[in-house]
């Protein structure tokens, strides 16, 4: 079943279908956390809603499911003003372009992919314009780009490499409007860690412990997809960001 199909499901199949979806990443979770010997609380799942409709939200919403995330505005502030009456917090998770941002500030409560100063610069002027609450903030990672060695490794993606995570942290944390909470990864798709996403999260977890080293607060880890949210949690990630494994294959692009 693919997102174009769903209008031809009735509600209480698709309630059904993301009731099992959950109960079996829930179950993943689970056996992860007492793996690494954390507690379940330890991890909070965050549903990326992407491509599918508002309704499905709404059904999330009836099953529990408190955290969801988007990675488009075009999508997700539609889908957002159709469940402001829900009691959900929103999660941005993808690349933003500034002339976004003052649509995301609408309904983001944590934006996890802050890759840039000027970004920074924009939405702190953002949330102090909109007199919203301080929004959360963390620093997306690309671990392609470490090191001199492979310099053109993931130039066009998102992220900064690791070595420009605690300066960009610090002018997060300096900035009026803002909070730091943390650090985010996408397990890389080149670079000498490209296929090996429990060192990947490793590697996120010493980037993280440097980050709270100067910042205590920014405690969020943010890492682990449907394919490798085991992975991350091994490696105390605090959020995982699950579409597929509770919603379905995606249809188009995410
Ligand atoms: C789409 C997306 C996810 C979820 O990916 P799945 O493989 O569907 O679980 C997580 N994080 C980001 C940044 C995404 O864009």
């Amino acid at each position: 079943m693919t997102n174009q199909q769903l209008s031809g499901v009735p509600a209480a199949d698709r309630l059904a279908e993301l009731r099992a979806g959950l109960a079996a990443v829930e179950h993943r979770i689970e056996a992860a956390c007492a793996a690494a010997g954390r507690p379940r609380s330890a991890v909070t799942l965050v549903v990326v809603t992407k491509t599918y409709p508002a309704s499905d939200t709404r059904l999330l919403a009836s099953l529990g499911v408190r955290q969801v995330a988007e990675n488009r505005d075009q999508d997700a502030s539609p889908k957002a003003a159709q469940c402001a009456d829900l009691p959900l917090t929103w999660h941005f998770v993808g690349q933003l372009q500034t002339n976004k941002v003052r649509s995301v500030l609408r309904y983001a409560h944590h934006v996890h992919s802050v890759d840039r100063e000027r970004l920074v610069t924009a939405l702190s002027e953002g949330v102090l314009k909109a007199e919203r609450p301080p929004l959360g903030c963390l620093v997306q990672v690309a671990l392609e780009k470490e090191g001199a060695q492979h310099p053109d490794l993931g130039a066009g993606r998102a992220g900064v490499a690791p070595e420009e995570v605690a300066a960009l942290a610090d002018k997060i944390a300096e900035a009026p409007g803002l909070r730091l909470d943390g650090v985010m990864t996408v397990a890389p798709l080149a670079g000498p860690l490209a296929g090996d996403p429990a060192a990947a999260f490793e590697r996120l977890w010493e980037i993280s412990t440097a980050v709270r080293a100067a910042h205590p607060a920014a405690t969020m880890v943010s890492a682990g997809m449907s394919g490798d949210l085991e992975q991350a949690i091994a490696a105390g990630a605090t959020h995982v960001r699950v579409g597929t494994a509770v919603l379905g294959a995606r249809s188009r692009l995410g």
